[in-house]
């Protein structure tokens, strides 16, 4: 028995990643590499890298030059490892000691690469409207011939609207996208998982798909990759009448009995998510009421028939994007929210 551990336990399905990228690499016809910025969507980059890997991954993007150093540590000498933020002031050392391929995101990071890493993999960030990194037409027109003189290895942009395949912005950014690369040789990549759906005009020659991988919409049919479950610490009476948690938001309408789980705020579960969310025990779901507290939770379980000694956040029933319907986010924040107080197992 483990009454004693007082700790929610985050399994991490490395099957069902990897399934993940095997699916999304058989809708396309080009090359799929893998997004592991945020310590992999927070399920541990350099695990998920390696079973990435070995699935067949062999280019990498990252957020900046210190997780590429990790993912380098992880997979060893061979795979691309791509830098979203390019090439900042500092990164020098750590692009060169690591290899690591930067996206270059302006004049002034293109002047800086080819001064301090001459002959050394870059790629090429373009900006399609979506205004957040790249190059701006008017930038790329003015540096587009040096810029290819010197062979980048990827041309990309990003799409700000995938997830929506009927939004105008899609075509109008592929459209973009095109003009501004138009006869060049270089590799261009434009999707990340939401582009992938989108349809074979948006593959290019390379895609980068990340929050699919983990399980997250936009890709629908992904397999579930974490499960969190968190160990009941005490349940208790409650007469009707009597509130339960912080503020007293919640008042008992019937004599109920109440859990308290252990897992908070802290751990990641957002608080506005308490009112809407549901927690499972087995296939039975119970209502979180009052306030989601910093390391506590507190759960109807009166309609069950046994007393439960743990109850499931996460699982095949509620995903991600499950819970963050509930608490007005989306998958990806609370992915990248869970926290670093779970016992971390990792399956498959
Ligand atoms: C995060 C990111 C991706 C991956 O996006 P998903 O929606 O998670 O698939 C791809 N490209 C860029 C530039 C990104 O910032």
């Amino acid at each position: 028995m483990n009454r004693a551990m007082g700790t929610a336990r985050l399994s991490i399905n490395h099957s069902a990643i990897a399934a993940n990228w095997r699916a999304l690499d058989a809708l396309t016809r080009c090359e799929t590499a893998a997004v592991v910025k945020a310590d992999g969507y927070g399920l541990g980059a350099g695990p998920v890298a390696r079973t990435l890997a070995r699935s067949g991954a062999r280019v990498f993007f990252v957020a900046m030059a210190e997780e590429g150093a990790a993912i380098r540590g992880a997979l060893g000498p061979e795979p691309q490892i791509c830098v979203f933020s390019g090439h900042m002031e500092g990164d020098t050392d750590i692009l060169r000691a690591h290899r690591l391929t930067p996206m270059l995101n302006s004049v002034d990071q293109m002047l800086r690469h080819v001064e301090a890493l001459p002959g050394h993999s870059f790629g090429l960030q373009l900006d399609t409207g979506m205004n957040r990194l790249g190059m701006e037409p008017g930038e790329w027109s003015a540096l587009r011939e040096i810029a290819i003189e010197q062979n980048p290895f990827l041309i990309m942009s990003h799409l700000a609207c995938a997830d929506e395949p009927d939004h105008p912005m899609n075509a109008h950014q592929l459209r973009l996208f095109r003009d501004m690369t138009a006869e060049m040789e270089a590799p261009r990549s434009l999707a990340a998982t939401g582009g992938i759906l989108l349809g074979p005009e948006y593959h290019f020659e390379l895609t980068r798909p990340g929050i699919g991988l983990y399980g997250g919409l936009p890709f629908a049919e992904a397999e579930p990759v974490v499960r969190l479950d968190a160990p009941v610490i005490q349940i208790r009476t409650v007469e009707a009448g009597e509130s339960v948690g912080y503020g007293n938001s919640w008042i008992a309408q019937r004599p109920s009995q109440i859990a308290t789980v252990s897992a908070g705020y802290a751990d990641g579960l957002i608080r506005a998510m308490g009112p809407r969310a549901l927690v499972y025990a087995g296939e039975k779901p119970c209502a979180v009421v009052g306030r989601v507290s910093m390391d506590l939770i507190t759960v109807d379980v009166t309609d069950l028939d046994t007393a439960p000694e743990t109850l499931s956040l996460l699982n095949a029933h509620q995903t991600v994007d499950d819970l963050a319907l509930a608490a007005g986010t989306i998958g990806y924040e609370i992915l990248t929210s869970l926290g670093a107080r779970y016992k971390r197992k990792v399956l498959g």
